[in-house]
């Protein structure tokens, strides 16, 4: 098995975490063009449709996405502020819950 270097495991972490905000930002996008659009009805159905697939592709991205580089477990939810773990705005995620290896 390839054992990856700490540095590996860090810019990976890096890019994940990135990938993660992207996605988030695109998912506050759509919220702010259906509220800028909401006096076309037409308009804002098609796009609160394209919300509702995105946001389901956004979980399943999430749960894919949001994973230590190193032993391949999820970094939990949004919410859990016991490890600190959230790829928005509080990530203070040092190391990984699970195998502590240092992530950044
Ligand atoms: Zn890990």
């Amino acid at each position: 098995m390839n054992e990856k270097t700490d540095k590996q495991i860090k810019d990976e972490f890096t890019l994940r975490r990135m990938r993660q905000r992207i996605s988030y930002f695109i998912y506050l996008f759509l919220i702010l063009v259906i509220f800028l659009i909401r006096g076309n009805s037409n308009l804002a159905w098609a796009f609160i449709g394209v919300y509702v697939i995105y946001s389901l592709m956004y979980l399943v991205y999430f749960h894919w996405n949001w994973r230590c580089p190193s032993c391949n477990n999820h970094l939990d939810g949004f919410f859990n502020k016991k490890s600190g773990v959230n790829p928005f705005f509080h990530s203070k995620i040092v190391h990984c819950p699970y195998c502590e290896k240092l992530l950044r």
